[in-house]
């Protein structure tokens, strides 16, 4: 007895959703806006990049005057000295 791709995927589905406990309901979508909310609201805990706007998730960070920013955006701030040196007059 053949079964049809619209089978298949739902007898997988329902493997997976025993092995992979991020499947709570019956229905993938739904499991899927959970999922997606869940990570949104735990990225909720960490602090904001005050450059890009994103959630810091590194192990450090830099804190300048108040000011938090994420290590990339710090490296794209980051300059060699030789370009600020100014000509002796
Ligand atoms: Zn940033």
């Amino acid at each position: 007895m053949n079964k049809s791709p619209c089978e298949l995927y739902h007898i997988i589905w329902k493997k997976s959703r025993k092995v992979n406990g991020m499947y709570r309901t019956d229905n993938p979508i739904r499991d899927f806006e959970n999922y997606d909310r869940a990570q949104a609201q735990a990225l909720k805990k960490y602090p904001v990049c005050c450059e890009c706007g994103e959630p810091i998730q590194s192990d450090y960070l830099y804190d300048i005057g108040g000011n938090l920013y994420c290590p990339e955006c710090m490296e794209m701030k980051t300059q060699y000295v030789d370009k600020y040196i100014k000509e002796a007059v």
